[in-house]
């Protein structure tokens, strides 16, 4: 499934099988999840060169019949400083797969063995393409919490439905926040184990210690900032926001502070993916054929399914 340019409808193309590089894996693609990354390169909101085939959460298999998982860190330098201290998610030359790389909404994929992550035993393949970056840049963003013992989620799609389980399971209590009469999401998060979910606008029952924003919007910041305890921290772990509307100082002071986070690290991944059925993380995933990956994208963007999409050749 070509994607010529933005805004431009994904496309079925035949191609022949790629070749891989050296050092690369020619994968058979078993499934691929979708991810909010990919509308933000479907509309255009981050620079890519088309033509280029989405997808970045890959689960293929090789010709001798291993399973690996390709994410979204498809290549670094090595070299640069970030790569040097152990911050290659930083790498100032990094590829990435379904970006800078043809990704997995496709029936082949190459990709670099370096930066393929081993599948937990245990997950069907369907079950275990959104670990690959709803589960590790959520992992990630989680990371950044510390030990806060309330956590907020600010939007409950699939990343969101995976980190909520890791936090639970580490004892932490979690508000979910949805948009308003988002019933579905809200009795998903309850259903994960949740104390409490509502719309982004209502407070959580008590000051939140740490902050998760995934929804794209920038409102979101000052409101969970208005849900944060002094000390408490709101993590951004989306790749693309709309504007950050003005706030009053009051509500950043007190120590509280707002970051990003950015990409992954391969040990990121490998430390996710071990940790991911000793939870264990269960996935809630709605499946799209590969032709139909537009809708799939589609009912993303409109909130169509609870938990995360994933396309399958
Ligand atoms: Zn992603
Ligand atoms: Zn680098």
């Amino acid at each position: 499934m070509m994607l010529d340019a933005p805004g431009r409808p994904l496309r079925l193309v035949e191609r022949d099988v790629p070749e891989p590089g050296p050092g690369q894996l020619l994968l058979e693609v078993r499934a691929c999840g979708v991810c909010r990354t990919d509308l933000h390169l479907l509309d255009g909101e981050l620079a890519f060169t088309a033509p280029r085939v989405l997808g970045h959460q890959i689960v293929g298999v090789t010709g001798d019949g291993r399973r690996v998982g390709v994410p979204w860190l498809g290549w670094t330098c090595g070299e640069c400083a970030y790569c040097r201290s152990g911050r290659e998610n930083l790498c100032v030359r990094a590829r990435f797969t379904g970006r800078d790389i043809d990704g997995g909404f496709a029936d082949h994929a190459v990709a670099d063995e370096r930066f393929c992550l081993p599948i937990p035993d245990g997950y069907p393949d369907l079950q275990a393409a959104p670990l690959l970056c709803a589960g590790l840049i959520g992992f990630r963003a989680l990371r950044m919490c510390g030990d806060a013992a309330r956590l907020g989620l600010y939007g409950f799609g699939a990343a969101a439905h995976i980190i909520c389980q890791v936090a639970v399971a580490e004892g932490r209590r979690v508000s979910a926040f949805t948009r308003a009469g988002d019933a579905a999401a809200q009795a998903l998060a309850r259903e994960l184990g949740a104390e409490w979910a509502g719309a982004s606008e209502e407070l959580p029952p008590e000051p939140l210690e740490a902050a998760i924003v995934f929804a794209p919007a920038g409102p979101l910041v000052p409101a969970a900032l208005r849900a944060l305890a002094p000390g408490g921290t709101v993590v951004c772990a989306g790749i693309h926001m709309s504007d950050i509307p003005s706030f009053p100082y009051e509500l950043l002071w007190g120590e509280r502070s707002v970051r990003s986070v950015a990409n992954l690290t391969r040990a990121d991944g490998t430390a996710f993916l071990e940790l991911a059925p000793r939870v264990p993380v269960r996935t809630h995933v709605t499946e799209y054929a590969l032709p139909d990956a537009e809708r799939a994208l589609g009912d993303l963007r409109a909130g169509r399914f609870a938990g995360a999409a994933v396309v399958v050749p």
